[in-house]
């Protein structure tokens, strides 16, 4: 029930960037009403009940980093902090199709974090040679003295301009690029490229560690609506906004889609570009907008696989030359099975298309050869998830056209990961967007 029909603020989509903003808000002294126009609040970082497991399994695996400072924000506002596992340093195994292995700890002589770590830990790499090493030092030298001037190209070229070799590339920069800004090298934006590189890889502190939640997705944020409550906000689910109501260039309020019209001199949009089209059609003639026909979608294939054997001590690893990018130890309550695995693929374009029972046979495939251990696993339940328009791609030309949060339109402010942060489509470039969606209001 909504008591009036007027409001503070009212935002539209509980996906990250509408929680991040709602939040900020209510530090700021106003009331927002959420409105989300699903049964659940996430977005596109949610969990659902794989009905043949009873297992929660999550839209995709979300792993965070140490430098996600606006994300957790807003988890240990709702006291959820205790549910991701923080690796003390950057720690990744990789594992090869031939089955051997190497490691990357980013842990510098007396304990050290930041460039140092990183340093070390390239430097430990057995499967770069001497030259890889050297051109990697040089580069991550550039890079902190801020020689690098990445201007309007794509990250290969950025990459070859700075000596960096396709071995290199293919080795190391491409996983990289994959994982942070869910494009290839050739197409992602050089700019956002060397900016996660700065915050991340050779931020200080354990900014490049990783974060994973130990629970479902959907349980991470579910305190998230009793917070709102306590603090005078409001969340309508079940309910999309169909338009926004805009008169002489100022926002009066939002039409929802039971023909409902709520009131407000501020709302913040935080829905993807698509869903901004539909609710803003008489605004779209504006120049601020034009670039959101121009952008296009990276597609994430996630799977689930559940073995009748146990895998390995592991609780990560990024796979090397084969189609599954990383994968994921999880736990499972199915009885029948040993193991449970989240593999991604991330910019995953050209399996996108292909049935979901050849792209589970392929990558059990490539877990049985990258794992001895698991040779003679069986697969006994599989579970495909293909995400489309998992998240805008940011390609230079994208890049350059990122609308900033402040829209011509009085009143009227645009969030989500997709505006112009400076940073890629992740929780954190949503949940940044949404902080300062809140400071416009
Ligand atoms: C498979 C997958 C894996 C990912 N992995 C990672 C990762 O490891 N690390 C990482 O940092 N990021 C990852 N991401 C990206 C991350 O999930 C997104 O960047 C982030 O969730 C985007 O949040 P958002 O609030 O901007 O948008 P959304 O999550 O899209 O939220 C928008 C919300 O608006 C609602 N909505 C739309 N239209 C309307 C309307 N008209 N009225 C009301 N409500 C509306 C939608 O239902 C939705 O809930 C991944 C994404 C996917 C899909």
């Amino acid at each position: 029930m909504i008591p009036n029909n007027t409001y503070d603020v009212i935002i539209l989509g509980a996906g990250i960037s509408g929680m991040s903003a709602a939040m900020h808000c209510i530090k700021r002294g106003k009331s927002p009403l959420l409105i989300e126009s699903t049964a659940n609040i996430g977005g596109r970082a949610r969990s659902f009940e794989d009905r043949i497991s009873g297992d929660m399994i999550d839209n995709g695996q979300h792993v965070m980093m140490g430098c996600y400072e606006s994300f957790f924000e807003l988890i240990k506002e709702i006291g959820m902090m205790h549910k991701i596992q923080k690796q003390q340093y950057l720690t990744v195994p990789f594992h090869f199709t031939n089955g051997e292995k190497d490691l990357l700890f980013a842990k510098g002589y007396g304990g050290l974090h930041g460039p140092i770590g990183m340093a070390f830990g390239m430097l430990r790499l057995n499967f770069l040679n001497a030259q890889d090493k050297r051109s990697m030092l040089l580069f991550a030298i550039r890079l902190k003295l801020a020689l690098c001037k990445p201007g309007f190209m794509t990250a290969r070229e950025f990459l070859l301009s700075e000596a960096q070799s396709d071995r290199l590339i293919d080795l190391i920069w491409t996983p990289v690029i994959l994982a942070t800004m869910n494009g290839k090298p050739e197409e992602v934006s050089a700019k956002v490229f060397v900016t996660v590189l700065r915050l991340a890889f050779f931020g200080s502190g354990d900014a490049s560690s990783l974060y994973i939640p130990e629970c479902g997705l959907s349980e991470l944020f579910e305190p998230f609506e009793a917070w709102m409550n306590e603090h005078g906000g409001q969340i309508l689910r079940s309910m999309g906004v169909i338009a926004i109501d805009i008169e002489h260039n100022q926002v009066k309020g939002v039409t929802l889609q039971n023909g409902t019209k709520l009131f407000s001199s501020s709302v913040i949009t935080a829905i993807p570009p698509h869903a901004l089209q539909k609710v803003i059609p008489d605004a779209l003639n504006h120049l601020y907008f034009s670039g959101l026909e121009h952008i296009s979608y990276s597609p994430i294939v996630s799977l689930y696989l559940w073995f009748d054997k146990e895998f390995p001590e592991i609780q990560l690893s990024a796979i090397m030359d084969a189609k599954t990018q990383w994968i994921f130890r999880k736990t499972t309550k199915m009885p029948s099975a040993k193991s449970l695995l989240a593999l991604t693929i991330s910019a995953g374009d050209e399996i996108v298309g292909i049935s979901t029972e050849e792209i589970a046979n392929l990558c059990a495939e490539e877990v049985r050869q990258c794992f001895p251990e698991m040779r003679d696993a069986n697969v006994v339940h599989w579970k495909v998830i293909k995400e489309k328009s998992a998240t805008v791609l940011l390609d230079p030309n994208t890049e350059e056209r990122r609308p900033n949060q402040k829209s011509p339109v009085d009143g009227l402010v645009i969030a989500g990961d997709w505006t112009n942060t400076g940073l890629p489509a992740t929780l954190e470039g949503a949940a940044l967007s949404g902080k300062f969606a809140a400071s416009l209001i």
